[in-house]
Protein backbone atom coordinates (compact mmCIF):
# COMPACT_ATOMS: atom_id res chain seq x y z
CA UNK A 1 0.00 0.00 0.00
CA UNK A 2 1.52 3.55 -0.99
CA UNK A 3 1.21 6.22 1.80
CA UNK A 4 -1.42 9.15 0.91
CA UNK A 5 0.19 12.72 1.55
CA UNK A 6 -1.84 14.76 3.75
CA UNK A 7 -3.07 16.39 0.43
CA UNK A 8 -4.43 13.59 -1.11
CA UNK A 9 -5.82 12.96 2.39
CA UNK A 10 -7.39 16.20 2.22
CA UNK A 11 -9.11 15.58 -0.80
CA UNK A 12 -10.26 12.45 0.02
CA UNK A 13 -12.10 13.94 2.67
CA UNK A 14 -13.66 16.69 0.70
CA UNK A 15 -14.76 13.68 -1.52
CA UNK A 16 -16.60 12.12 1.60
CA UNK A 17 -17.85 15.50 2.06
CA UNK A 18 -19.58 16.03 -1.28
CA UNK A 19 -21.13 12.02 -0.61
CA UNK A 20 -22.86 13.16 2.04
CA UNK A 21 -25.33 15.19 -0.13
CA UNK A 22 -26.52 12.11 -2.02
CA UNK A 23 -29.49 10.03 -1.41
CA UNK A 24 -28.34 6.67 0.97
CA UNK A 25 -26.87 4.29 -1.47
CA UNK A 26 -27.63 1.59 1.05
CA UNK A 27 -29.61 0.11 3.96
CA UNK A 28 -32.84 0.12 1.65
CA UNK A 29 -34.49 3.66 2.08
CA UNK A 30 -34.29 4.69 -1.37
CA UNK A 31 -36.25 2.20 -4.05
CA UNK A 32 -35.15 2.79 -7.10
CA UNK A 33 -31.70 3.41 -8.77
CA UNK A 34 -29.76 1.49 -6.35
CA UNK A 35 -29.43 -2.22 -6.09
CA UNK A 36 -28.41 -3.07 -2.53
CA UNK A 37 -27.57 -7.09 -2.06
CA UNK A 38 -27.37 -5.95 1.33
CA UNK A 39 -24.01 -8.14 1.74
CA UNK A 40 -21.34 -6.16 2.04
CA UNK A 41 -18.93 -8.64 1.67
CA UNK A 42 -19.82 -8.67 -1.83
CA UNK A 43 -19.70 -4.37 -1.99
CA UNK A 44 -15.87 -5.19 -0.88
CA UNK A 45 -15.60 -8.16 -3.78
CA UNK A 46 -16.70 -5.44 -6.12
CA UNK A 47 -13.86 -2.90 -4.89
CA UNK A 48 -11.26 -4.64 -4.97
CA UNK A 49 -12.10 -6.38 -8.51
CA UNK A 50 -12.60 -2.97 -9.80
CA UNK A 51 -8.91 -1.80 -7.98
CA UNK A 52 -7.26 -4.46 -9.89
CA UNK A 53 -8.26 -3.78 -13.34
CA UNK A 54 -8.02 0.14 -12.56
CA UNK A 55 -5.34 0.56 -14.99
CA UNK A 56 -6.48 -1.46 -17.61
CA UNK A 57 -8.19 -0.60 -20.82
CA UNK A 58 -11.20 -2.74 -21.55
CA UNK A 59 -10.82 -1.40 -25.85
CA UNK A 60 -8.26 -4.22 -26.48
CA UNK A 61 -8.76 -7.86 -24.92
CA UNK A 62 -5.79 -8.89 -27.33
CA UNK A 63 -3.51 -6.66 -25.42
CA UNK A 64 -5.38 -7.66 -22.22
CA UNK A 65 -6.47 -11.02 -22.20
CA UNK A 66 -8.25 -11.21 -19.10
CA UNK A 67 -11.12 -9.05 -20.56
CA UNK A 68 -12.32 -11.61 -22.86
CA UNK A 69 -11.33 -14.20 -20.15
CA UNK A 70 -13.98 -11.94 -17.88
CA UNK A 71 -16.32 -11.91 -20.75
CA UNK A 72 -16.73 -15.14 -21.94
CA UNK A 73 -17.60 -16.11 -18.24
CA UNK A 74 -19.93 -13.41 -17.74
CA UNK A 75 -22.09 -14.63 -21.09
CA UNK A 76 -21.35 -17.68 -20.40
CA UNK A 77 -23.43 -17.62 -17.17
CA UNK A 78 -26.32 -15.51 -18.59
CA UNK A 79 -26.57 -17.71 -21.81
CA UNK A 80 -27.45 -20.71 -19.47
CA UNK A 81 -29.57 -18.63 -16.73
CA UNK A 82 -31.32 -17.41 -20.26
CA UNK A 83 -31.94 -21.30 -21.81
CA UNK A 84 -29.36 -20.23 -24.18
CA UNK A 85 -27.31 -23.20 -23.77
CA UNK A 86 -30.02 -25.43 -25.68
CA UNK A 87 -28.99 -23.53 -29.26
CA UNK A 88 -25.80 -23.02 -28.97
CA UNK A 89 -21.83 -24.57 -28.87
CA UNK A 90 -20.96 -28.08 -30.09
CA UNK A 91 -23.93 -29.57 -32.62
CA UNK A 92 -25.37 -25.98 -33.11
CA UNK A 93 -25.39 -23.66 -36.10
CA UNK A 94 -23.64 -20.00 -36.36
CA UNK A 95 -27.47 -19.22 -36.69
CA UNK A 96 -28.78 -20.06 -33.37
CA UNK A 97 -26.18 -19.93 -31.47
CA UNK A 98 -26.19 -17.61 -28.70
CA UNK A 99 -23.44 -15.18 -28.34
CA UNK A 100 -23.11 -11.69 -26.36
CA UNK A 101 -21.06 -8.44 -25.38
CA UNK A 102 -21.00 -6.89 -21.81
CA UNK A 103 -21.86 -3.13 -22.42
CA UNK A 104 -21.45 0.05 -20.00
CA UNK A 105 -25.19 -0.59 -19.44
CA UNK A 106 -29.33 -1.11 -20.13
CA UNK A 107 -29.65 1.60 -21.96
CA UNK A 108 -26.20 0.56 -24.02
CA UNK A 109 -27.18 -2.95 -24.21
CA UNK A 110 -30.76 -1.46 -25.50
CA UNK A 111 -29.14 0.71 -28.84
CA UNK A 112 -26.91 -1.70 -29.58
CA UNK A 113 -30.24 -4.10 -29.94
CA UNK A 114 -31.67 -1.72 -32.03
CA UNK A 115 -28.51 -1.05 -34.59
CA UNK A 116 -27.88 -4.47 -34.74
CA UNK A 117 -31.47 -4.98 -36.37
CA UNK A 118 -31.36 -2.03 -37.86
CA UNK A 119 -28.01 -2.73 -39.79
CA UNK A 120 -29.42 -6.66 -40.30
CA UNK A 121 -32.87 -5.24 -41.66
CA UNK A 122 -30.88 -2.99 -44.20
CA UNK A 123 -28.65 -5.67 -45.01
CA UNK A 124 -31.51 -7.79 -45.79
CA UNK A 125 -32.42 -5.40 -48.34
CA UNK A 126 -34.45 -2.78 -46.46
CA UNK A 127 -34.33 0.91 -47.82
CA UNK A 128 -35.89 3.47 -46.17
CA UNK A 129 -37.22 4.67 -42.78
CA UNK A 130 -36.82 1.39 -40.77
CA UNK A 131 -40.05 1.31 -38.01
CA UNK A 132 -39.01 -0.14 -34.06
CA UNK A 133 -42.21 -1.27 -32.70
CA UNK A 134 -42.87 -1.75 -28.59
CA UNK A 135 -45.72 -1.50 -26.26
CA UNK A 136 -46.14 2.22 -24.48
CA UNK A 137 -44.39 0.78 -21.46
CA UNK A 138 -41.32 0.48 -23.33
CA UNK A 139 -38.18 1.47 -21.69
CA UNK A 140 -37.16 5.53 -22.89
CA UNK A 141 -33.73 3.95 -24.07
CA UNK A 142 -35.79 2.39 -26.85
CA UNK A 143 -36.90 6.39 -27.42
CA UNK A 144 -33.25 6.53 -27.36
CA UNK A 145 -32.55 4.54 -29.40
CA UNK A 146 -34.50 5.18 -31.94
CA UNK A 147 -33.96 8.89 -32.34
CA UNK A 148 -29.75 8.35 -31.86
CA UNK A 149 -30.11 5.81 -35.14
CA UNK A 150 -32.80 6.83 -37.47
CA UNK A 151 -35.88 4.37 -37.03
CA UNK A 152 -39.43 5.83 -36.75
CA UNK A 153 -40.81 4.22 -32.60
CA UNK A 154 -44.42 3.33 -32.86
CA UNK A 155 -45.70 2.38 -29.51
CA UNK A 156 -48.73 0.48 -29.19
CA UNK A 157 -50.98 1.32 -26.56
CA UNK A 158 -51.47 -0.53 -23.73
CA UNK A 159 -54.28 -1.22 -21.17
CA UNK A 160 -55.19 0.73 -18.32
CA UNK A 161 -52.84 -1.92 -16.24
CA UNK A 162 -50.09 -1.26 -18.57
CA UNK A 163 -50.87 -4.75 -19.92
CA UNK A 164 -50.25 -5.45 -23.73
CA UNK A 165 -52.58 -7.13 -25.74
CA UNK A 166 -50.29 -9.08 -28.20
CA UNK A 167 -52.71 -8.91 -31.06
CA UNK A 168 -52.31 -5.26 -31.38
CA UNK A 169 -48.89 -5.19 -31.54
CA UNK A 170 -48.84 -8.42 -34.29
CA UNK A 171 -51.57 -6.39 -36.48
CA UNK A 172 -48.82 -3.85 -37.03
CA UNK A 173 -46.26 -5.72 -38.50
CA UNK A 174 -44.79 -5.10 -41.79
CA UNK A 175 -41.65 -5.53 -43.87
CA UNK A 176 -40.26 -2.03 -42.42
CA UNK A 177 -40.32 -3.04 -39.19
CA UNK A 178 -36.68 -3.76 -38.22
CA UNK A 179 -37.31 -4.41 -34.58
CA UNK A 180 -40.18 -5.72 -32.16
CA UNK A 181 -39.45 -5.34 -28.50
CA UNK A 182 -41.22 -6.41 -25.69
CA UNK A 183 -40.03 -6.31 -21.70
CA UNK A 184 -39.72 -9.03 -18.98
CA UNK A 185 -40.62 -6.86 -17.31
CA UNK A 186 -41.25 -3.34 -18.10
CA UNK A 187 -39.63 -0.44 -15.78
CA UNK A 188 -43.00 1.89 -15.46
CA UNK A 189 -45.33 -1.19 -14.32
CA UNK A 190 -43.43 -4.30 -14.14
CA UNK A 191 -45.88 -6.07 -16.00
CA UNK A 192 -44.10 -8.93 -18.12
CA UNK A 193 -44.89 -8.49 -22.15
CA UNK A 194 -46.51 -11.40 -23.76
CA UNK A 195 -42.99 -12.82 -25.05
CA UNK A 196 -43.94 -16.36 -26.66
CA UNK A 197 -47.03 -14.90 -28.60
CA UNK A 198 -45.07 -11.71 -30.03
CA UNK A 199 -42.12 -13.53 -30.53
CA UNK A 200 -43.26 -16.46 -32.19
CA UNK A 201 -45.48 -14.04 -34.49
CA UNK A 202 -42.49 -12.26 -35.28
CA UNK A 203 -40.75 -15.12 -35.88
CA UNK A 204 -42.79 -16.48 -38.77
CA UNK A 205 -43.38 -12.85 -40.06
CA UNK A 206 -39.31 -13.03 -40.30
CA UNK A 207 -39.01 -9.95 -37.88
CA UNK A 208 -36.40 -9.72 -34.90
CA UNK A 209 -37.47 -9.39 -31.33
CA UNK A 210 -35.76 -8.05 -28.06
CA UNK A 211 -36.90 -9.05 -24.78
CA UNK A 212 -35.67 -5.84 -22.72
CA UNK A 213 -34.68 -7.77 -19.40
CA UNK A 214 -32.47 -5.11 -18.26
CA UNK A 215 -34.10 -5.16 -14.53
CA UNK A 216 -35.42 -8.45 -14.77
CA UNK A 217 -32.61 -10.55 -16.35
CA UNK A 218 -30.81 -11.34 -13.24
CA UNK A 219 -33.53 -12.00 -11.16
CA UNK A 220 -36.67 -13.98 -13.08
CA UNK A 221 -34.21 -16.94 -13.29
CA UNK A 222 -34.75 -17.85 -9.92
CA UNK A 223 -38.16 -16.38 -9.39
CA UNK A 224 -40.44 -19.59 -9.24
CA UNK A 225 -40.97 -21.88 -11.96
CA UNK A 226 -45.08 -20.66 -12.66
CA UNK A 227 -43.56 -18.05 -14.79
CA UNK A 228 -44.89 -18.03 -18.59
CA UNK A 229 -41.30 -18.32 -20.72
CA UNK A 230 -39.35 -15.12 -21.61
CA UNK A 231 -36.18 -16.08 -22.86
CA UNK A 232 -34.22 -17.83 -25.61
CA UNK A 233 -36.43 -20.83 -24.58
CA UNK A 234 -38.84 -19.29 -26.63
CA UNK A 235 -37.10 -19.78 -30.47
CA UNK A 236 -38.26 -15.95 -32.02
CA UNK A 237 -36.33 -14.30 -29.01
CA UNK A 238 -33.44 -12.87 -31.05
CA UNK A 239 -32.26 -10.47 -28.36
CA UNK A 240 -31.93 -9.76 -24.78
CA UNK A 241 -30.79 -7.32 -22.96
CA UNK A 242 -29.79 -8.32 -18.72
CA UNK A 243 -28.22 -5.39 -16.41
CA UNK A 244 -25.28 -6.49 -14.02
CA UNK A 245 -25.92 -3.17 -12.31
CA UNK A 246 -29.13 -3.87 -11.49
CA UNK A 247 -30.15 -7.33 -10.12
CA UNK A 248 -26.32 -8.59 -10.56
CA UNK A 249 -25.56 -6.07 -7.70
CA UNK A 250 -22.65 -4.77 -9.56
CA UNK A 251 -21.81 -0.91 -9.39
CA UNK A 252 -22.85 1.12 -12.26
CA UNK A 253 -21.31 0.26 -15.85
CA UNK A 254 -22.33 -3.07 -16.70
CA UNK A 255 -25.05 -4.46 -18.41
CA UNK A 256 -24.99 -7.78 -20.85
CA UNK A 257 -26.70 -7.98 -24.58
CA UNK A 258 -27.16 -11.64 -25.63
CA UNK A 259 -28.02 -11.73 -29.61
CA UNK A 260 -29.01 -15.15 -31.69
CA UNK A 261 -26.73 -15.93 -34.45
CA UNK A 262 -23.10 -15.02 -34.69
CA UNK A 263 -24.19 -13.52 -38.13
CA UNK A 264 -26.84 -11.21 -36.33
CA UNK A 265 -24.23 -10.33 -34.20
CA UNK A 266 -22.13 -9.20 -36.22
CA UNK A 267 -23.87 -6.46 -37.33
CA UNK A 268 -23.40 -4.92 -34.21
CA UNK A 269 -19.80 -4.25 -34.36
CA UNK A 270 -18.21 -1.12 -36.36
CA UNK A 271 -14.72 -1.76 -37.52
CA UNK A 272 -12.52 0.69 -39.98
CA UNK A 273 -9.01 1.05 -41.03
CA UNK A 274 -9.55 3.89 -43.36
CA UNK A 275 -7.37 5.76 -41.02
CA UNK A 276 -3.77 6.55 -40.31
CA UNK A 277 -4.11 5.56 -36.30
CA UNK A 278 -4.23 2.01 -35.14
CA UNK A 279 -6.65 -0.71 -36.70
CA UNK A 280 -10.94 0.31 -35.33
CA UNK A 281 -12.77 -2.75 -34.15
CA UNK A 282 -15.23 -2.24 -31.32
CA UNK A 283 -18.67 -4.47 -30.55
CA UNK A 284 -19.82 -1.58 -28.03
CA UNK A 285 -20.17 2.04 -28.67
CA UNK A 286 -17.28 3.25 -26.68
CA UNK A 287 -13.39 2.76 -27.63
CA UNK A 288 -11.14 3.32 -24.61
CA UNK A 289 -13.03 1.36 -21.65
CA UNK A 290 -12.78 1.00 -17.99
CA UNK A 291 -12.76 -2.85 -17.06
CA UNK A 292 -13.75 -2.58 -13.39
CA UNK A 293 -17.19 -2.96 -13.77
CA UNK A 294 -16.73 -5.69 -15.84
CA UNK A 295 -14.30 -7.07 -13.25
CA UNK A 296 -16.65 -6.56 -10.63
CA UNK A 297 -19.84 -8.31 -12.05
CA UNK A 298 -17.88 -10.96 -13.11
CA UNK A 299 -16.35 -11.92 -9.67
CA UNK A 300 -19.89 -11.20 -8.27
CA UNK A 301 -21.47 -13.85 -10.47
CA UNK A 302 -18.59 -16.23 -9.33
CA UNK A 303 -19.10 -15.31 -5.81
CA UNK A 304 -23.01 -16.06 -6.01
CA UNK A 305 -23.13 -18.82 -8.41
CA UNK A 306 -27.20 -20.14 -9.13
CA UNK A 307 -27.74 -20.43 -5.03
CA UNK A 308 -26.82 -16.73 -4.10
CA UNK A 309 -28.61 -15.73 -7.30
CA UNK A 310 -31.68 -17.62 -5.85
CA UNK A 311 -31.43 -16.44 -2.01
CA UNK A 312 -31.28 -13.11 -3.37
CA UNK A 313 -34.06 -13.53 -5.73
CA UNK A 314 -36.65 -15.47 -3.25
CA UNK A 315 -35.66 -12.73 -0.57
CA UNK A 316 -36.74 -9.90 -3.22
CA UNK A 317 -39.67 -12.02 -3.84
CA UNK A 318 -41.25 -12.32 -0.14
CA UNK A 319 -40.44 -8.73 0.43
CA UNK A 320 -42.29 -7.39 -2.92
CA UNK A 321 -44.97 -9.65 -2.02
CA UNK A 322 -45.22 -8.39 1.53
CA UNK A 323 -45.00 -4.90 0.04
CA UNK A 324 -47.63 -5.06 -3.26
CA UNK A 325 -50.05 -6.74 -0.04
CA UNK A 326 -49.98 -4.25 2.22
CA UNK A 327 -50.21 -1.69 -0.40
CA UNK A 328 -53.24 -2.97 -1.56
CA UNK A 329 -54.88 -3.18 1.22
CA UNK A 330 -54.10 0.08 1.59
CA UNK A 331 -57.64 1.89 1.05
CA UNK A 332 -57.48 4.49 -1.70
CA UNK A 333 -54.53 3.03 -3.78
CA UNK A 334 -54.47 0.28 -6.23
CA UNK A 335 -51.26 -1.62 -7.48
CA UNK A 336 -51.50 -1.50 -11.54
CA UNK A 337 -51.85 -4.47 -13.16
CA UNK A 338 -50.35 -7.94 -12.22
CA UNK A 339 -46.48 -6.81 -11.61
CA UNK A 340 -44.32 -9.43 -12.43
CA UNK A 341 -40.54 -9.50 -10.86
CA UNK A 342 -39.27 -7.46 -7.33
CA UNK A 343 -40.61 -4.20 -8.40
CA UNK A 344 -44.71 -2.41 -8.96
CA UNK A 345 -46.21 0.75 -9.31
CA UNK A 346 -49.29 2.39 -7.25
CA UNK A 347 -51.72 4.29 -8.40
CA UNK A 348 -54.67 6.35 -6.78
CA UNK A 349 -58.20 3.80 -6.30
CA UNK A 350 -60.23 5.55 -8.69
CA UNK A 351 -63.41 3.62 -7.10
CA UNK A 352 -62.70 4.91 -4.18
CA UNK A 353 -64.59 8.13 -2.89
CA UNK A 354 -63.37 11.58 -3.04
CA UNK A 355 -62.29 11.80 0.55
CA UNK A 356 -60.49 8.27 0.78
CA UNK A 357 -58.08 8.27 -2.36
CA UNK A 358 -54.68 8.63 -1.97
CA UNK A 359 -52.55 10.17 -4.48
CA UNK A 360 -49.64 8.71 -5.27
CA UNK A 361 -47.50 12.11 -5.84
CA UNK A 362 -48.48 13.31 -2.40
CA UNK A 363 -47.61 9.72 -0.80
CA UNK A 364 -44.23 10.15 -2.44
CA UNK A 365 -43.72 13.65 -1.73
CA UNK A 366 -44.80 12.29 1.96
CA UNK A 367 -42.43 9.43 1.77
CA UNK A 368 -39.96 11.69 1.54
CA UNK A 369 -40.50 13.62 4.58
CA UNK A 370 -40.45 10.23 6.06
CA UNK A 371 -36.73 9.41 4.80
CA UNK A 372 -38.04 7.01 2.43
CA UNK A 373 -37.79 7.75 -1.56
CA UNK A 374 -40.40 6.50 -3.91
CA UNK A 375 -40.15 7.21 -7.70
CA UNK A 376 -42.75 9.71 -9.19
CA UNK A 377 -43.85 8.18 -12.43
CA UNK A 378 -46.18 11.02 -14.65
CA UNK A 379 -49.58 10.06 -16.31
CA UNK A 380 -49.49 9.80 -19.87
CA UNK A 381 -51.98 9.61 -22.38
CA UNK A 382 -51.65 7.13 -24.96
CA UNK A 383 -52.28 7.56 -28.84
CA UNK A 384 -56.35 5.98 -28.70
CA UNK A 385 -57.14 8.48 -25.89
CA UNK A 386 -56.45 5.33 -23.13
CA UNK A 387 -55.00 7.66 -20.22
CA UNK A 388 -52.43 5.74 -17.90
CA UNK A 389 -52.48 7.42 -14.11
CA UNK A 390 -49.34 8.64 -12.33
CA UNK A 391 -48.32 6.55 -9.67
CA UNK A 392 -45.62 5.72 -7.89
CA UNK A 393 -42.72 3.30 -7.95
CA UNK A 394 -40.80 0.99 -6.03
CA UNK A 395 -37.89 -1.09 -6.97
CA UNK A 396 -37.39 -3.95 -4.57
CA UNK A 397 -34.33 -5.37 -3.67
CA UNK A 398 -32.56 -8.37 -0.86
CA UNK A 399 -31.93 -5.42 1.33
CA UNK A 400 -35.81 -4.38 1.74
CA UNK A 401 -36.26 -7.43 3.30
CA UNK A 402 -34.02 -6.11 6.77
CA UNK A 403 -36.12 -2.82 6.66
CA UNK A 404 -39.42 -4.10 5.60
CA UNK A 405 -41.99 -3.45 8.79
CA UNK A 406 -40.60 -0.14 8.78
CA UNK A 407 -41.32 0.57 5.21
CA UNK A 408 -44.75 -0.59 5.37
CA UNK A 409 -45.20 1.24 8.65
CA UNK A 410 -44.20 4.18 6.59
CA UNK A 411 -46.84 3.74 3.71
CA UNK A 412 -49.29 3.27 5.90
CA UNK A 413 -48.65 6.46 7.63
CA UNK A 414 -48.02 8.40 4.62
CA UNK A 415 -51.22 7.20 2.94
CA UNK A 416 -53.27 8.19 6.16
CA UNK A 417 -51.54 11.64 5.91
CA UNK A 418 -52.50 12.60 2.36
CA UNK A 419 -55.91 10.57 1.78
CA UNK A 420 -58.47 12.71 0.54
CA UNK A 421 -55.66 15.87 -0.67
CA UNK A 422 -56.66 16.00 -3.99
CA UNK A 423 -54.16 15.34 -7.11
CA UNK A 424 -52.33 18.71 -7.94
CA UNK A 425 -54.58 20.74 -9.99
CA UNK A 426 -52.15 21.98 -12.82
CA UNK A 427 -54.41 24.53 -14.24
CA UNK A 428 -54.10 26.37 -11.26
CA UNK A 429 -50.31 26.28 -11.47
CA UNK A 430 -49.79 27.38 -15.02
CA UNK A 431 -50.65 30.96 -14.18
CA UNK A 432 -47.17 31.09 -12.16
CA UNK A 433 -45.55 30.77 -15.52
CA UNK A 434 -44.25 33.71 -17.21
CA UNK A 435 -46.54 34.88 -20.44
CA UNK A 436 -45.72 32.79 -22.96
CA UNK A 437 -46.23 32.89 -26.90
CA UNK A 438 -48.49 30.54 -28.13
CA UNK A 439 -45.69 28.82 -30.59
CA UNK A 440 -43.41 28.04 -27.12
CA UNK A 441 -46.27 26.42 -25.72
CA UNK A 442 -46.83 24.36 -28.17
CA UNK A 443 -43.07 23.20 -28.15
CA UNK A 444 -42.46 24.99 -32.18
CA UNK A 445 -40.37 27.88 -30.86
CA UNK A 446 -36.80 26.70 -29.92
CA UNK A 447 -36.22 28.40 -26.48
CA UNK A 448 -32.94 29.63 -25.51
CA UNK A 449 -30.79 28.77 -22.55
CA UNK A 450 -31.72 31.81 -20.93
CA UNK A 451 -35.83 31.78 -21.85
CA UNK A 452 -35.95 28.13 -20.14
CA UNK A 453 -34.21 29.41 -17.41
CA UNK A 454 -37.00 31.92 -16.89
CA UNK A 455 -39.26 29.50 -17.29
CA UNK A 456 -37.66 27.30 -15.15
CA UNK A 457 -37.54 29.77 -12.32
CA UNK A 458 -41.20 30.37 -12.31
CA UNK A 459 -41.95 26.93 -11.33
CA UNK A 460 -39.23 27.23 -7.72
CA UNK A 461 -36.69 24.90 -9.90
CA UNK A 462 -32.95 25.36 -10.13
CA UNK A 463 -32.21 28.76 -8.42
CA UNK A 464 -29.43 27.18 -6.33
CA UNK A 465 -27.26 24.52 -7.90
CA UNK A 466 -27.13 22.14 -4.77
CA UNK A 467 -30.62 22.33 -3.80
CA UNK A 468 -32.01 22.18 -7.57
CA UNK A 469 -35.82 21.16 -6.56
CA UNK A 470 -38.08 21.74 -4.33
CA UNK A 471 -39.38 20.33 -1.39
CA UNK A 472 -42.49 18.90 -3.05
CA UNK A 473 -42.00 17.46 -6.53
CA UNK A 474 -45.64 17.02 -6.74
CA UNK A 475 -46.94 20.01 -8.17
CA UNK A 476 -43.88 20.18 -10.44
CA UNK A 477 -45.02 16.75 -11.82
CA UNK A 478 -48.63 17.80 -12.80
CA UNK A 479 -47.17 21.14 -14.39
CA UNK A 480 -44.33 19.02 -16.59
CA UNK A 481 -47.33 16.84 -17.35
CA UNK A 482 -49.72 19.03 -18.47
CA UNK A 483 -47.05 20.97 -20.51
CA UNK A 484 -46.47 19.85 -24.23
CA UNK A 485 -43.59 17.73 -24.21
CA UNK A 486 -41.37 19.23 -26.64
CA UNK A 487 -41.78 22.33 -24.23
CA UNK A 488 -41.32 20.12 -20.83
CA UNK A 489 -38.41 18.08 -22.47
CA UNK A 490 -36.74 21.56 -23.22
CA UNK A 491 -37.10 22.34 -19.37
CA UNK A 492 -35.69 18.78 -18.30
CA UNK A 493 -32.36 19.71 -20.47
CA UNK A 494 -32.22 23.13 -19.34
CA UNK A 495 -32.40 21.98 -15.37
CA UNK A 496 -29.69 19.24 -15.96
CA UNK A 497 -27.60 21.18 -17.82
CA UNK A 498 -27.46 24.06 -15.48
CA UNK A 499 -26.81 21.63 -12.63
CA UNK A 500 -23.18 20.93 -14.30
CA UNK A 501 -21.98 24.45 -15.29
CA UNK A 502 -19.39 25.89 -12.91
CA UNK A 503 -21.01 28.52 -10.04
CA UNK A 504 -18.26 31.01 -10.77
C1 LIG B 1 -32.89 0.19 -16.30
C2 LIG B 1 -33.58 -0.23 -17.55
C3 LIG B 1 -33.10 0.11 -18.82
C4 LIG B 1 -31.95 1.08 -19.05
O1 LIG B 1 -30.89 0.80 -18.29
P1 LIG B 1 -29.78 1.80 -17.73
O2 LIG B 1 -28.90 0.82 -17.08
O3 LIG B 1 -30.42 2.75 -16.78
O4 LIG B 1 -29.14 2.48 -18.87
C5 LIG B 1 -33.75 -0.42 -19.91
N1 LIG B 1 -34.84 -1.18 -19.76
C6 LIG B 1 -35.36 -1.50 -18.56
C7 LIG B 1 -36.59 -2.34 -18.47
C8 LIG B 1 -34.75 -1.03 -17.41
O5 LIG B 1 -35.27 -1.30 -16.20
Amino acid sequence: MVELTKQSEQILARLSELRTMDAPTHGGHVLSYVYDSGLAELDELAAQAIRTMQPVNGLDPTTFPSVAAMERDVIGFARRILHGDATSGAGATADTTIVGTVTSGGTESCLLAVKTARDLWRANGGTGTPRLLAPVTVHAAFHKAAHYFGLDLELVPVDTDGQLDANELILRFGADVALVVVSAPSYPFANLDPVEAVATAASIAGLSCHVDACIGGWVLPWWGSDLPAWDFAIAGVTSISADLHKFGYAPKGVSVLLQRGRDRQRHQYFATKRWPGYPVVNPTMLGSKSAGALAAGWAIIQRLGDDGFAALSQSCKRSTEALVTAADAIEGLRIVGSPIGPLFAIATDESAPLTSRVDPHHLADRMRQLGWLVQQQPGLTQSDGVRLQHTAHLTVTPVTESVLTDLIGALVQAADDVRGEPAVDPVRLLPALPELPAAILAGEQVLTSEQAFEILASLGIGADGADALPEHLAPLLAVMEALPAPLTERLLVELLARLAEPQH
